[in-house]
């Protein structure tokens, strides 16, 4: 028996392999049932085409032996077997793929499904292997032959006795070191668990002896009995028709796979076949996790190819403004051995992650319409992501979300979508506040002052929402406004050339209040829009003052201004007094004035004062008089 030699470029693939493509070593399993699988499949094939084999498809399995004593795993097929020289091409030369060349062999052989495309899965053993033995016995030939490898140095291939076509594989596990314990692998529970995470859905049986505990009826006494158990549930529920799957099924699914208490908002059922085909089952959750809007939160769906896992959480199947939908997605077209760095890269993956996102917007959008309930309840959750979707892509994803957004509107006191705003509405600009909540906003002057003209004025609390606004932009050719900007003016022309002249006349006043004020402000002025509030902030330009306090909120941003103008109600007791202490030249008292009142706009703007101690002590001052 001569030694043979992996070939050269075998062998540093192996190398690379071994250390670095599979940094998880439980999916040796994974890629060996794989395997079996795959031969049992070929086997089922052949019996369909060749009348002389005679093989019943319930009696083909996959069967994992445990031997602690001797330290060792086996995985037994009773699948096509390999032939000496197959043995040799196969196992001999990595990345050459038996399966590729099966295929290949075949062509009208349609609905054989095969998944291993590339030959590096079953070196994938010598991760936790010292030693690897191949029994094998085509159903081809009456020879069996002993492969054995101990993975460095090459392989024998030895006549030997099997009396059944299939393969055993035997791995003799390496030795425990100080940091890692090879032992797990030999555990009932750790295969099992490792057969239920990856290969829960191969369509063959995989089957194990487990121990079981029993108590003897009679005695009492408990005892060890060994049991036969089928580790796999062999058909995935995404496989199954969304008819024949019961709400709680659905939900279990969710609530064990996806670790969450709550059953999931609304289940998505997708079968897409075309371009690219793929099983899908998504889940819209009906709370976001608790460290959803952290950095921690990873999206991604599982991704499987064939019933076989590949990766727990596909991140490139998702957009980051639905981020957080979870769920599986099964396709064909995805090879078994894609790792990270390629998934960016393929194909199919970008076409199925396309189309999800179009089935997902629908989906949305069809909730919105009939649930609306249910959609508020999913917006109060995500929401605030959607928006993130639309502002951190400069707008790039506005057309394909800005649908999605609702605001709470002051006409019907509910949340309303932009839509639905702008088909009441009879000019061409769509009016918005913004504020801590809901109560503070209505207190405004400027709200009280709108609403008392007539106007539906949206609401925004979100911390994100105006920055979405400006980043909308436009919407339906409306455009949005702010009406605490100062250019949002709701008087007659007349009423605004009465004001023009008093500002006029008060113009040395004011120069004064503003130099009183410094930076503060850009502007101090009457107004003659304010009911009964003596004092308001406007402001100018692109910030406003919920944007300033936000854009001042972020760690290391760069401190923001508002231009605010201070607006004095003429008509208010404030008004004259003001004036009478600019004539009578009482520039302390004035002084103090001003101060009182900047300090009350910012008040009911939700800003904080800047000097508190000397506020109160003027107030009390004033008081006192
Ligand atoms: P892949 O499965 O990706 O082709 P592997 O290295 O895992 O690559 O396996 C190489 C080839 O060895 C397979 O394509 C298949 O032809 C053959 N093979 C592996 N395991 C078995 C098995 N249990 N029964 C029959 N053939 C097998």
């Amino acid at each position: 028996m001569r030694k043979k030699e992996f070939k050269a470029e075998s062998k540093k693939l192996l190398n690379m392999m071994i250390n670095s493509i599979y940094t998880n070593r439980e999916i040796f399993l994974r890629e060996l049932i794989s395997n079996s699988s795959d031969a049992l499949d070929k086997l089922y094939y052949l019996s369909l085409t060749d009348t002389n084999l005679k093989v019943k498809k319930d009696s083909l399995e996959i069967k994992i032996e445990l031997d602690k004593e001797n330290r060792t795993i086996k995985i037994i097929d009773n699948g096509i077997g390999m032939t000496e020289s197959e043995l040799e091409t196969n196992l001999g030369t990595i990345a050459k793929s038996g399966s590729e060349l099966f295929k290949a062999e075949n062509d009208k052989q349609k609905d054989i499904e095969i998944i291993g495309q590339f030959g590096v899965g079953f070196y994938s053993s010598f991760m936790v292997s010292k030693e690897v033995s191949v029994l094998s016995r085509s159903i081809n030939s009456d020879k069996a032959y002993l492969w054995k490898s101990n993975g460095a140095d090459g392989y024998t291939i030895t006549e030997s006795e099997k009396d059944t076509n299939g393969t055993v594989i035997t791995l003799y596990l390496k030795d425990n070191t100080e940091d890692d314990n090879y032992d797990e692998f030999l555990e009932d529970y750790t295969i099992s668990r490792i057969v239920k995470k990856y290969s829960d859905y191969v369509k063959f049986p995989i089957k194990m002896d487990v121990k079981k505990e029993d108590v003897d009826s009679k005695t009492k006494e408990k005892k060890e009995v060994i049991e036969t158990e089928t580790l796999n549930s062999m058909v995935p529920i995404w496989k199954k028709k969304f008819k024949d799957v019961k709400e709680s099924e659905y939900n279990d699914f969710y609530t064990d796979k996806f670790y969450d208490y709550e059953s999931p908002l609304k289940v998505i059922k997708s079968e897409v076949e075309g371009l690219t085909s793929y099983d899908a089952l998504l889940f819209i959750p009906s709370h976001a996790p608790y460290n959803y809007y952290t950095k921690e939160y990873e999206k991604g769906l599982m991704l499987y190819s064939k019933g076989v896992m590949i990766m727990d959480k596909c991140s490139e199947l998702l957009p980051d403004y639905f981020s957080f939908v979870k769920g599986v997605v099964d396709s064909l077209d995805i090879e078994l051995n894609i790792s990270r760095e390629t998934m960016q890269q393929d194909r199919q993956v970008k076409l199925i992650a396309k189309s999800l996102e179009t089935k997902i917007k629908k989906e949305l959008e069809s909730m919105l319409k009939d649930d609306r309930e249910k959609y508020e309840k999913f917006y109060e959750a995500f929401g605030e992501q959607l928006k993130y979707g639309i502002y951190s892509s400069y707008g790039m994803n506005k057309e394909l979300l800005q649908d999605l957004l609702l605001f709470y509107s002051s006409k019907t006191e509910k949340l309303a979508t932009l839509d639905e705003y702008v088909s009441r509405l009879e000019g061409d600009t769509i009016y918005y506040a913004s504020g801590e909540s809901i109560d503070k906003i209505k207190m405004l002057p400027n709200t009280i002052e709108a609403i008392d003209k007539g106007y539906e004025v949206l609401y925004l609390t979100n911390y994100l929402d105006e920055f979405v606004i400006k980043t909308i932009g436009t919407y339906k050719d409306k455009k949005f406004m702010n009406i605490s900007d100062t250019n949002f003016d709701t008087r007659t022309e007349e009423e605004k050339e009465e004001l023009k002249k008093v500002n006029e006349e008060n113009k040395d006043m004011f120069t004064s209040m503003k130099d009183i004020l410094g930076d503060s402000v850009k502007e101090v002025r009457f107004t003659n829009r304010l009911k009964e509030h003596p004092v308001c902030l406007t402001t100018e330009g692109e910030v406003s003052i919920e944007m300033e306090k936000v854009l001042n909120a972020m760690p290391n941003g760069e401190k923001v201004k508002a231009e605010k103008i201070m607006e004095i109600n003429e008509n208010h007791p404030i008004g004259k007094k003001l004036k009478e202490l600019y004539e009578n030249n009482d520039k302390e008292t004035l002084e103090k004035y001003t101060k009182v009142l900047y300090s009350n706009a910012r008040l009911i703007e939700g800003l904080s004062v800047e000097n508190p101690t000397e506020i109160s002590n003027l107030i009390c001052e004033i008081m006192s008089k």
